[in-house]
């Protein structure tokens, strides 16, 4: 019997939406690209974008800025970080995140994974009070969020402040409380293999006045914050407009021209996701030594990538489903690698950081898959790429 082979293109979005296409072709024609080269009468771009996505996740006010690292950045430095202080973050996550650290000069602390795929809250409230950091950069990484009733009353009682990395959970939820939203400060991504896609870009929102202040002033506003329409008033910038220094990584009109009628698609586009995400989820559900991750009721998920279990696997064995499935057309990352491969790498290769041992973590990674879903994927793809996955673990199990 022939193996069934998947054609689809892993790394293929869908196109820009037309509406988008077309803000965009007029911003050009304006040729006001830059976000303070406004005109009587219209606020430009990347300030409307700004008031639409503090209001779309109940923030008070939002910053749109180059990219998710740079939201991070930001975030970091409002907040005080400088060199030599030590951030508690995910020992699972992606390179960006221990990098935004690493640029202040900073020192990240892992904390261990779950088999959840969450921050393990036990090591972190231990690794709290060991370290003594007062900030956390938790990464809610590939769209897995912890119980952040809990991560919140650790932090608060351990007096951490928490800057959320949500690049994976923009769209998503706990206990109807938007991703983003229960620390400090939320930062997103919209680069082209998040949830909205401007090539590059990123958002911060923070409910807190001066923060925003710093922010903004540190984005590169120059004396031009009173352009911002979700930003604090202007007295809010009298104690940091002299002090805070511009590091500049502002959004244009043009991105943001780009990102506000996905911004308006996002909830349907999210439902699309999860219909794919259910799909892969059931297809490899009830496999023998393969574990799907159970997502807790309280979470609103957004299903652009899936991950699997295979507890106790080899290296030689997961290596064998890898390449199996890549022969039938399905691309998976296999977050234990020894080696960094594209997007993919583990917490022992950012040797820029100090070496630490995450015991839990590597016995995690070791049995971890992951697999985007794009949204240029259907059902019925979902279901062929299932069913494949499902037969090379078993066959690799078998050997
Ligand atoms: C993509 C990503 C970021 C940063 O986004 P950029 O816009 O590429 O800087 C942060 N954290 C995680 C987990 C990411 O995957």
């Amino acid at each position: 019997m022939s193996k069934t082979i998947f054609t689809g293109n892993f790394t293929q979005q869908e196109p820009i939406p037309e509406a988008a296409i077309d803000a965009a072709v007029a911003v050009m024609r304006s040729g006001r690209l830059h976000r303070y080269n406004t005109a009587p009468g219209d606020d430009g771009e990347v300030a409307h974008l700004e008031q639409e996505f503090a209001e779309a996740v109940g923030a008070k006010y939002c910053l749109a800025v180059a990219s998710g690292g740079y939201a991070m950045g930001a975030a970091l430095r409002a907040v005080g970080v400088g060199p030599g202080d030590k951030v508690l973050t995910n020992g699972f996550t992606l390179a960006p995140v221990p990098g935004a650290i690493a640029a202040v000069n900073a020192v990240p602390i892992y904390v261990e994974v779950t088999d959840a795929l969450t921050i393990d809250l036990d090591d972190l409230s231990a690794k709290a009070k060991a370290s003594g950091a007062n900030v956390l950069l938790l990464s809610h990484m590939r769209g897995h969020l912890c119980d952040m009733d809990r991560l919140m009353e650790i932090c608060d009682a351990a007096g951490v402040m928490v800057i959320e990395d949500c690049a994976h959970t923009m769209g998503g939820a706990w206990r109807g409380v938007p991703s983003g939203r229960h620390g400090l400060f939320g930062c997103y991504s919209t680069q082209t293999y998040k949830h909205l896609n401007s090539g590059e870009g990123g958002l911060l929102v923070t409910d807190d006045a001066l923060m925003m202040a710093k922010a903004i002033m540190l984005s590169g506003s120059y004396m031009l914050f009173e352009r911002h329409k979700a930003a604090p008033p202007a007295e809010a910038f009298s104690q940091v407009k002299y002090v805070t220094p511009n590091v500049s990584g502002r959004m244009d009109n043009l991105r943001a021209a780009i990102l506000r009628p996905q911004l308006a698609d996002l909830p349907a586009q999210v439902a699309r996701w999860n219909a794919l995400y259910r799909a892969v989820e059931e297809g490899l559900r009830n496999t023998p030594g393969l574990q799907v991750i159970e997502r807790p009721e309280e979470e609103s998920i957004v299903g652009s990538s899936i991950q699997v279990l295979v507890p106790g696997i080899s290296a030689s064995q997961i290596e064998a489903v890898v390449a199996g499935c890549l022969a039938r057309g399905v691309e998976l990352k296999w977050f234990g690698a020894p080696e960094p491969v594209a997007f993919t790498s583990r917490y022992d290769s950012w040797r820029y950081a100090p070496a630490q041992s995450l015991p839990e973590t590597d016995r995690i990674l070791a049995g971890l898959l992951d697999m985007r879903l794009p949204l240029t994927f259907s059902v019925e793809d979902a279901a062929v790429i299932a069913e494949i996955i499902r037969d090379e673990v078993l066959t690799a199990r078998a050997d």
